[in-house]
């Protein structure tokens, strides 16, 4: 078993194009200036061990690649082709990911630790989100006539425009796929691109640049620099060319990323953190619940935004929902993203691992009652975590309040349904949630009232490019995904003509 997975290993690391310490700038991969003297370790956190480096970009670099957007912008070889020539370049970029979507899946494994079946998920659902935007691209009627009811002799128009280069900023949790929510509809829209994806887990963006080149992407429209929030995400966000700021992560770093648009009056949109709770009431098919409220919070090992982190039982069927979701955990399968049948991989990196046992070692100093998993008890190598779960929360336990990005659950009763929206709402974020229940009634009343961004009924992790991606409160600002994800890229400008007789 360790032969092979040392073998795939190995396989993939020999199978990248982009060599270690480099970012693409320009269609080209270069090393940046003095990289090689801070070059960043990456770690597989399944084996801990050093798997290559990567590059930290300098402010000369992100310079660079931001003068190469910009430069790409204004010649109008991407930016002033039509729909159509746009929509086939994205098709064929998507097809190219689908030729290669072992590597690109593959490569994530390495780099995040994640089970190779959801990184292979990433991969595909990337695939139809270029699609998906090439098909906007080719319907997207730039001019648009507005009838004016009360100037006669005057002519009214809408016209759209790409903004200009948008600097993407995205996390290690689903690094691809991150990076390709923002960076496609942007390029779709007709902007050039600036993207550093997390140091953490670079290694699938490089590739997929390279893949951009080949589909026919112009050079400099889509360019990846590499290294540090600290030194290269600064970078990025204070450069004067940039025209749009697209964030997906902590409302810590958002909050920066906001200060930094501020300067230069540009828009941004930020997905930030999450508390999501799932409410499971009486009446709901009780195995459908526990199933979703496992996979809720253990998908990709918690470290998902909409993570449901926070489960609201009703209390007449408090133990056997408690027990359901005990059995969902017990099935998990944690292991090397590598292997075959595992669904659970290690947590992404040392910092996180120490900052999830906090945590949970904090709910233990509170007084809460873990009736699963707990602190680790091998120490072998690798960051894993098992499948937590604690009970008997109260609103001022810390687990309740922070966002944890792992697998740890925290469980509360409730008796109406009132009751349940107010816990439900008691969080400064409003990013997912979820609702058990087989009563109309119910469920309208909870999809109309959580103050959250996103409402799945009867299931978890749903998720379509068709539907806006959302967070209110501190989750986030701005829509994500679908028809508004594009138009968020692209600025509009009123035209007036007086086409009377004088
Ligand atoms: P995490 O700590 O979980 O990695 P962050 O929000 O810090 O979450 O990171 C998300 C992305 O933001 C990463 O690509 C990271 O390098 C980048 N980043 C971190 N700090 C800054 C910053 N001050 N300015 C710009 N980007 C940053």
């Amino acid at each position: 078993m360790q032969a092979n997975i040392t073998s795939r290993q190995n396989e993939l690391i020999a199978a990248r194009r982009v060599p270690d310490n480099c970012i693409f700038v320009g269609g080209q991969c270069v090393k940046p200036e003095g990289a090689d003297a801070n070059a960043i370790p990456l770690i597989n956190p399944a084996t801990e061990e050093v798997i290559g480096t990567c590059a930290n970009a300098s402010a000369e670099d992100v310079n660079k690649a931001v003068e190469n957007a910009h430069e790409a912008f204004e010649s109008g070889v991407w930016s002033k082709r039509n729909g159509n020539e746009r929509g086939a370049v994205l098709r064929k970029i998507g097809q190219l990911m689908r030729e290669n979507r072992d590597l690109l899946a593959g490569l994530d494994v390495l780099n995040c630790g994640k089970p190779t079946s959801y990184a292979l998920f990433d991969v595909d659902s990337s695939a139809d989100l270029l699609d998906y935007y090439a098909e906007i691209a080719e319907n997207d009627e730039v001019t648009r006539v507005v009838p004016l009811t009360n100037a006669p002799g005057y002519v009214g128009k809408e016209k759209r425009f790409p903004r200009g280069v948008v600097g993407v900023i995205t996390p290690w949790n689903f690094p691809l796929k991150m990076a390709l929510w923002k960076s496609i509809p942007a390029l779709a829209s007709g902007n050039t691109v600036v993207l550093k994806p997390s140091e953490v887990a670079p290694w699938s963006c490089l590739e997929f640049a390279l893949l951009c080149k080949e589909g026919g992407l112009p050079d400099g429209v889509f360019n990846v620099v590499i290294g540090s929030g600290k030194d290269t995400g600064v970078a990025l966000s204070h450069h004067d060319k940039i025209s749009y700021l697209a964030f997906t992560g902590s409302l810590f770093t958002g909050k920066k990323i906001m200060h930094a648009a501020s300067d230069h009056v540009i828009p941004v949109t930020l997905e930030l953190g999450g508390k999501s709770p799932l409410i499971v009431c009486k009446d709901a098919d009780l195995s459908l619940a526990c199933k979703s409220a496992a996979f809720g919070i253990f998908f990709n090992q918690g470290e998902a935004c909409t993570a449901a982190s926070r489960l609201l039982i009703e209390e007449d069927v408090y133990e056997e929902v408690l027990k359901g979701v005990i059995e969902e955990a017990k099935k998990i399968v944690s292991g090397n993203g590598l292997q075959e049948n595992v669904n659970m991989g290690p947590l992404v990196s040392k910092p996180q691992y120490e900052k999830v046992l906090q945590l949970i070692q904090t709910g233990f100093d509170e007084g809460l009652n873990c009736v699963f998993g707990g602190l680790p008890k091998e120490t072998g190598k690798g960051y894993f975590v098992p499948p937590t779960i604690f009970t008997n929360a109260e609103t001022t336990n810390t687990l309740w309040k922070e966002e944890v990005f792992g697998p740890v659950l925290i469980t509360k009763t409730f008796r109406t349904k009132e009751e349940a929206l107010a816990l439900a709402n008691a969080t400064e974020y409003g990013l997912g949630s979820g609702v058990f229940s087989t009563n109309r009634d119910t469920l309208d009343y909870f999809a109309d009232n959580i103050e959250a961004g996103m409402c799945s009924l009867n299931t978890y992790h749903f998720s379509s490019h068709e539907l806006p991606w959302i967070g209110w409160k501190h989750s986030g600002l701005g829509i994500g995904l679908a028809t508004h994800g594009y138009y968020e890229y692209t600025r509009l400008k009123q035209v007036a003509e007086y086409v009377g007789t004088a």
